[in-house]
Parts: C-alpha cells; sequence; structure tokens
C-alpha cells in the first residue's frame, strides 16, 4: 500500500489530466470547432468538470491529507508542505459547496452568458436584469458557503481568484492609485499627444502574424511546447509541454496584434517556465491570476512598450511588414505605442487609463454582492463612475455595463486581478532592472533570455510554494504597493507627452 502522500499527489494528478483536457477541448472550441458540435462539447465539458469536481471532494482526500498532516515527515519537506497546504486549499473549498449549487450555478451560468450576448448586441439592459439577479443571488449563496469567521461575502470570492486578497487591501491599494491616475489623465491632455498613424496604416495579416510570430519567438515562446492560432478574443490556455495561445488581427492595427500576442506570450512564458518536476501537482501550478496577470503585463508593457524595445524591434517590423513602416521610425512608433485616450470600453483602453475601469467594477460588484445596490441601478451608478473617474458620457448600455462578459459567467471578485498584475508587473520589472544591472540595455541589443530566465527562477519556478503578497516580498523585497507602477508611469509618459 502506497504511502498517503503518494496516493494523494497520483490522484491529484488525475485532476489535472481531467482539467487539461477540458483546458484543450476549450481551446478547441474558440478556434476550430465546427459550429454543429457546440452541443456535445457542452456535454462533454460538463462531465469533465463533474467528474473533477467528484475527484477533488473524494472523501479518500480528505483521509490522505490529514494522514500527511500528522506524518512528521512528511511534514519535514517544504516541497511537501507546500503541495499538502494546496491540496488541503482546494479540497476544503470544493467540499463547502453543495454540489446541487455547483450544478444549479453552471446550468445558469451558460444560459445567463447567452442572454448577456443578446442583451448586449441590443444594448438592452432590461433584457439581462433578471438573470444578473439570479446570478448575484447565486453568487450570495455560493459566499455563504465559503466564507469564515467574519470575512465579507466579496472576500470569500474574490479569495478564489488571489488568495489572501480583501476588499479592504485592496482599498488601501486602490484608493490613492485612483486619485493619482485621474490627475495623470488631466495633466496628460495638456501635453503633445503622439502621432498615431501608424495605428491606421492597413497592413496585410500574413504579414502581421509574421511579425507577432518573430517577436513571441524572440521572448522565448517554445513552439515544441505549445501553438499560436487565432480566436475572436485571445487567450492562453494549457501548461507545461503544451500551451496554447491565440490573438487575432485587424487589418489597420498592428500594435494591437503585437500588444495582445506579447500579453499572451507572457501567460505563456509562466505556463512554460512552471517546474516540469513538479507538473500535476500545486507546486506545478500558477499561484493565482494577478501573478498569472503580471507576467503578462510585464512583456506587454514593461517590454512592448519601452523605447529599448522598440530600438531592437523596428527593425524586425521593417523586415516583415514592408513598405507600411515608411515614414515611421522607431521614436515615433514608441510614442504611438503609449498614446493615453480615456476610452468607454475595458479591453481597449491603454495602459494609464486601464486600472480606472477596473476601479468603476470594484465599487459596484461590492455593492451588488454585499446586496447594497439593487442590481436595476447598475445602469445609472456605473454611467456616473464613468464620469467620475474617466471623465466620459456613457451613450448606451451596450458601452456600459454590458461590456463585460465576466459578471454573466458569475466572476465576482476578479476583476482587481487585473490591476494587482499591473501593480506586480511594475514592481518586478523595478526589481529585475536592479538584478539584471538595467533592462534597457537587455532589450536594446533583442536579449530577452536574461529577463526570462530571472522570472522563471524568481517566480515561476515556485508554483504555488508562496502566496502572492509572499512570492512579491521575495522577489523585490517589499509588499505590493502602487508606487513602481506610478513611477514607471510617470516617467514613460512625462518623456512621450513632453511634460
Ligand atoms: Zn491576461
Amino acid at each position: 500500500m502506497p504511502a498517503a502522500y503518494d496516493q494523494l499527489l497520483a490522484h491529484h494528478r488525475e485532476v489535472f489530466l481531467l482539467g487539461s483536457t477540458s483546458a484543450l477541448l476549450g481551446w478547441d472550441q474558440e478556434t476550430y470547432m465546427p459550429a454543429g458540435a457546440g452541443d456535445v462539447r457542452a456535454d462533454q465539458l460538463a462531465l469533465l468538470a463533474r467528474l473533477q469536481h467528484e475527484r477533488v471532494t473524494d472523501p479518500r482526500v480528505a483521509e490522505w491529507l490529514a494522514a500527511c498532516e500528522g506524518d512528521a515527515q512528511v511534514m519535514a519537506d517544504p516541497d511537501r508542505i507546500a503541495n499538502v497546504r494546496g491540496l488541503r486549499r482546494d479540497h476544503d473549498r470544493a467540499t463547502r459547496l453543495p454540489a446541487a449549487l455547483v450544478a444549479e450555478i453552471a446550468a445558469t451560468e451558460s444560459r445567463a452568458q447567452q442572454e448577456w450576448a443578446q442583451a448586449r448586441a441590443r444594448s438592452s439592459f432590461a433584457r439581462f436584469r433578471p438573470w444578473l439577479e439570479r446570478m448575484v443571488d447565486l453568487q450570495q449563496q455560493k459566499a455563504d458557503c465559503l466564507r469564515r469567521d467574519g470575512q465579507s461575502r466579496w472576500d470569500a470570492l474574490a479569495d478564489l481568484y488571489e488568495p489572501g486578497m480583501n476588499a479592504a487591501d485592496l482599498e488601501v491599494l486602490f484608493a490613492p492609485l485612483r486619485q493619482r491616475l485621474v490627475s495623470l489623465r488631466e495633466r496628460l491632455s495638456g501635453g503633445d499627444r503622439p502621432d498615431d498613424s501608424f495605428l491606421r496604416v492597413e497592413i496585410d495579416e500574413a504579414r502581421q502574424e509574421a511579425f507577432v510570430r518573430a517577436v513571441v519567438t524572440a521572448m522565448g515562446f517554445d513552439l515544441q511546447r505549445g501553438r499560436i492560432d487565432r480566436s475572436a478574443h485571445p487567450f492562453c490556455t494549457g501548461t507545461g509541454g503544451d500551451v496554447r495561445l491565440t490573438t487575432r488581427f485587424h487589418k489597420d492595427n498592428v500594435l494591437d496584434a503585437l500588444g495582445s500576442t506579447m500579453h499572451e506570450g507572457g501567460h505563456g512564458l509562466y505556463e512554460q517556465g512552471l517546474s516540469e518536476q513538479h507538473l500535476g501537482s500545486p507546486l506545478g501550478e500558477a499561484v493565482s491570476l494577478g501573478i498569472h496577470e503580471s507576467q503578462s503585463r510585464l512583456w506587454e508593457n514593461h517590454v512592448g512598450r519601452s523605447a529599448a524595445f522598440w530600438q531592437w524591434c523596428w527593425p524586425v517590423a521593417q523586415q516583415h511588414l514592408g513598405v507600411a513602416c515608411a515614414g515611421h521610425d522607431a521614436a515615433s512608433v514608441h510614442r504611438a505605442a503609449n498614446l493615453v485616450q480615456p476610452s468607454l470600453i475595458r479591453v481597449e483602453a491603454d495602459e494609464a487609463t486601464y486600472d480606472l475601469h477596473v476601479m468603476v467594477r470594484f465599487v459596484l460588484e461590492r455593492a451588488l454582492i454585499a446586496g447594497e445596490m439593487p442590481v436595476a441601478e447598475l445602469p445609472t451608478q456605473w454611467n456616473a463612475l464613468y464620469g467620475e473617474y474617466l471623465g466620459l458620457q456613457v451613450p448606451d448600455d451596450r458601452r456600459g455595463c454590458l461590456q463585460d462578459v465576466h459578471w454573466s459567467c458569475g466572476l465576482f471578485g476578479y476583476f482587481p486581478t487585473y490591476t494587482l498584475g499591473n501593480l506586480y508587473a511594475a514592481q518586478f520589472a523595478a526589481a529585475a532592472d536592479r538584478a539584471l544591472g538595467g533592462l534597457p540595455d537587455l532589450l536594446r541589443r533583442g536579449d530577452f533570455a536574461t529577463l526570462r530566465e530571472w522570472l522563471r527562477r524568481e517566480v515561476h519556478a515556485h508554483g504555488r510554494r508562496y502566496d502572492p503578497g509572499e512570492l512579491c516580498r521575495r522577489v523585490t523585497g517589499a509588499p505590493l504597493s502602487s508606487d513602481a507602477f506610478l513611477t514607471h508611469l510617470d516617467t514613460k509618459l512625462s518623456e512621450v507627452y513632453a511634460l
């Protein structure tokens, strides 16, 4: 009879295999699946989700965990402690949720997401409202099952995505950040607006594709252990030796394709950088959504929107994009890539206003989950906050509170991980700059391997060994703050806007 620890890990490896199979089917659904396969695909995914939930909540897991926690030999080994702690967390969380509630949420999500798509197409909040009310109610029930010791409902949900995160700590981070970003936005409006004509040059998709592939390969994304395909909304899925990135192309905005691909490439490097030895155990898994997003944002913004990167990248762009580059140069394209323009749509937002979009959602979803704001008031409150934070008038709900899919899928407590990702990214980039003797020199030479290997060592290789907050302190020597992010934006944009 193998020891409890070995049984626990072998059992969890099957959970991992089921999860990675679901991910692959999900990737196929967004890329190559014929439309007629939709119904059977939904059944396939539902079956895999049920099998996965059954395995995680298997009563034998509780017995193995108890045996491991009482075994002095297991608890003397840091790797085993980390794996047992991770699996304890997963098991406790899953067993707190009644199977009937899990099934009801899954079924409602699927319908609510379709209703949301219809409502958004018609810009009709009234149509989505009953579904959102149902979803808020279900998420409140879920939070009541999960929360412990006076924890708020929102905090219980947010902890699913970012272990240890809570609204009070976020408020301390976000309140001053919001003020500084609002005043930065106002200050830039008096500066020298970059010429953004390069963003409107029409370029053949095949050329764009060759260009972004050259960049993401130079970043070190390993095509022997991953693929790049196309989808309507770019994403990254898979892990270890099979990481799938997707990207998209607009005829007249090659920088959108480049930014999206570098972003997903950053996610992909994290997955490819996880420990192969620990694949299928918590030590071989990403620690949180915020840390995942830090890896994508670091490559997209701290590398891809830097002046040094464009000194390396411009000849590569000229080689692949040809005549489209005439009349532009590395400096002008760097400025165009850093245009700041408040906009209504979060996914199209620039680096300096993006987090203001997140903060609107942070305020509103807490009020919804706490039951302090009726769903019916959402459009009015949404529009008021867009006026206050971004200085914009929202013309309709399609470009307002109906723009994101998240709430229809039951993702409450998720949005702040985007801003956490931006803050972690800036703090990691500053730490890398210090440790490696200056990032710009490396980027100018196209030496991305030094940064990538540093990230692998400092961040990727640890998997779930440390909580995100502890990982941040270990990598950067300080707790998470918005200082590095604000310094990064102030320095770069003052130069771009000649302020
Ligand atoms: Zn991302």
